[in-house]
């Protein structure tokens, strides 16, 4: 690993914890003639945040991964304080993907000072995990944003994992005509389909056995509605079947039309996702596949 002031000639990881590094790290490649990937992450690194920084390298960009539990983003019940941190892990596997810049900025370096500014994409927060977490879309657009200005990328990855995540944050780029192309990385899942996700690690054995059980329910309903069954009642029937098998709550199974992400009643002509939330003991678990 290497903190030299021309990262862009070395090997490894640089890691940088403030934003006049994090310029001067990225304007050093730039001048090299190199093009810049920006991959979002707060850190807890798996396969499917791995899978980003291997995005970036396949289009020849310089991977930047920026790592920061963003506390904006969680409401005042949700895991902010509980949330898993694993610093020196995060920057070997980084090092091992072939990263080459870790920007781990403090809070206060994030946020100095008041802020009174913050990004508001309406239309796509309003349904799925909009309502059931006032604020959350508006703490990540807010801190993409400040991510993408700071590290001005030429691409910034994130994962359909967070489905309606990605498409906030394709409609907030769009909206503020933001110069940056914005890809979205197919799921990483675990061997018995669970997607992979820093909060599985939340789940006890017998909850992480009940947890297959979200992508069978999602595999099934996209294959009854793409055979013309009707949303609301596969969804609900899903919905019933997921809780027999165990979990505790499903705060939402849908199916949505894949941009706007307003509910459907019937699949086609335009490209359709089948969303879930559900909960399991004290972890919240969601995923979501195409229609
Ligand atoms: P997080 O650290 O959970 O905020 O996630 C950072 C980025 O990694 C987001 O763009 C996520 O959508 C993406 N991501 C998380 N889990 C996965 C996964 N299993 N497969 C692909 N991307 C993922």
């Amino acid at each position: 690993m290497s903190t030299s002031t021309d990262p862009a000639r070395e090997q490894g990881l640089a890691i940088v914890r403030t934003v006049a590094d994090l310029r001067r790290t990225v304007a050093a490649f730039r001048k090299a003639g190199q093009t810049i990937g920006l991959v979002p992450t707060m850190g807890a690194l798996h396969e499917g945040h791995v899978s980003l920084v291997k995005g970036a390298l396949d289009r020849g960009d310089v991977p930047v991964t920026s790592i920061f539990v963003n506390p904006t983003q969680f409401g005042p019940n949700e895991d902010f304080a509980a949330y898993p941190r694993d610093e020196q892990g995060d920057f070997d596997k980084l090092q091992a993907a072939g990263c080459r810049i870790v920007f781990a900025p403090t809070k206060d370096e994030m946020y100095p000072g008041e802020q009174l500014t913050s990004v508001i994409v309406k239309g796509v927060t309003e349904g799925l995990c909009g309502p059931l977490r006032p604020g959350h879309f508006e703490g990540v657009a807010t801190v993409v944003s400040k991510l993408l200005l700071m590290a001005m990328p030429d691409r910034a990855f994130f994962g359909e994992k967070d489905y309606q995540q990605l498409q906030v944050i394709k409609r907030m780029v769009r909206d503020l005509s933001m110069p940056f192309e914005i890809v979205g990385m197919p799921t990483v899942r675990e061997a018995d389909g669970l997607a992979m996700s820093s909060r599985n690690r939340y789940m006890n054995a017998a909850e992480r056995k009940t947890a297959t059980g979200l992508y069978r329910a999602l595999n099934e309903v996209a294959q009854a509605v793409r055979g013309g069954a009707a949303c609301a009642a596969t969804t609900a029937a899903a919905s019933r079947a997921l809780l027999a098998g165990g979990f505790d709550k499903v705060e939402y199974l849908t199916v949505v039309d894949a941009e706007s992400l307003a509910p459907l009643e019937r699949v086609a002509p335009a490209p359709a996702r089948v969303v879930a939330a559900v909960r399991l003991g004290r972890t919240r678990l969601i995923d979501n596949i195409a229609a």
